[in-house]
């Protein structure tokens, strides 16, 4: 079982770990900000010592910082009594108590997620938005070169979705039932946004939730995904599989992925970027975004594909 208060466990330790500067975090300015072309709403903030953090590709073979987690960021060795994952404060968080759902065997971040660690990451948000009704949490799983991740021992992150903020995925699946998806009922997609992007409405009653549930639209999305990039292969032949999934209480989606970072803006992007969540590391590129929100849509669009909303799926879709 996750401990009840397993929230207060993570923000506990997030202090003490600033205390005792475990963690590198320093946010210089946040501000919510909207689009007025595609309507797209935007928490963008300034956050330098993301510079610090290791790129994908930076850490050194043979070494595993998630392996060897650092106790001052270690919240629970064993999250569940399943021993599967442990829970780690991330030492570059983008926010406070974000954290780190990590295998506690060694799986590659290029595997798909399995069932047990979805439900498991699922049944941590419902647990940590039920301690505060003030808070709402957001899982992601970036997977794949292009998917923004650093790191390649398997690991979700999880993050507090800002106050004041909603990412485009709520208003999306706002009153719909839950479906799976099939020839005949694509996932969500909405069509102000630059960017491919698979939603699927979670059923309203968290109970309703199950391991089978989970895994059912997580694969079904999967195949989308990966349907996606074989439809590509042919206009890219060296493209390389990586997306980023993204899941609340309330829904889950996953977008196809082709580049980590724009080429006209020192901005990259991982699952974060795809719920609005912006996080920039310098003072001239968080203005011109704050100047000019529209550019997001179109950077956002750089790193993934063309929204394909409308557009029929085929037989090799499901
Ligand atoms: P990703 O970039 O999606 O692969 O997520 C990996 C996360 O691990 C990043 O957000 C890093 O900030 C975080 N990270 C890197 N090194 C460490 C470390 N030694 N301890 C805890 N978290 C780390």
């Amino acid at each position: 079982m996750i401990p009840a208060t397993v929230s207060q466990l993570v923000a506990d330790k997030f202090q003490q770990a600033q205390a005792s500067e475990s963690v590198v975090f320093k946010k210089l300015d946040a501000k919510n900000v909207k689009d007025p072309k595609s309507g797209m709403r935007y928490s963008v903030s300034l956050v330098p010592s993301l510079s610090e953090k290791p790129e994908f590709g930076q850490t050194a073979e043979g070494d595993d910082p998630l392996a060897n987690s650092e106790p001052e960021l270690t919240v629970l060795e064993d999250l569940d009594g399943s021993g599967d994952l442990k829970l780690v404060l991330n030492k570059y968080p983008v926010t406070e108590n974000h954290s780190l759902l990590i295998t506690n065997k060694f799986k590659n971040q290029l595997d798909a997620l399995s069932p047990e660690e979805l439900t498991t990451a699922y049944r941590l948000v419902c647990k940590m938005d039920n301690e505060d009704e003030n808070k709402r949490h957001l899982v992601i799983y970036n997977s794949g070169p292009a998917s923004g991740s650093s790191q390649f021992h398997k690991h979700l992150q999880l993050v507090e979705i800002p106050r004041n903020f909603s990412p485009f995925q709520d208003v999306l699946t706002n009153g719909k039932d839950h479906f799976l998806p099939n020839l005949k009922q694509e996932p969500l997609q909405d069509g102000k946004v630059s960017f491919a992007h698979f939603v699927l409405p979670l059923p309203e009653d968290a109970d309703e939730v199950n391991e089978d549930l989970l895994a059912m639209c997580y694969f079904s999305l999967l195949q989308r995904t990966l349907t996606f990039f074989q439809d590509w292969l042919n206009e890219t032949p060296d493209l390389v599989k990586s997306y980023n999934l993204l899941m609340t209480k309330n829904w889950i989606c996953l977008v196809p992925r082709s580049a980590i970072k724009a080429k006209t803006l020192n901005v990259g992007f991982n699952a974060l970027g795809y719920a609005g969540i912006l996080l920039i590391k310098d003072q001239e590129s968080f203005d011109k975004v704050i100047e000019n929100p529209a550019v997001v849509n179109e950077l956002l669009g750089e790193c993934g594909f063309p929204n394909t909303e409308g557009v029929k799926p085929n037989e090799y879709n499901y």
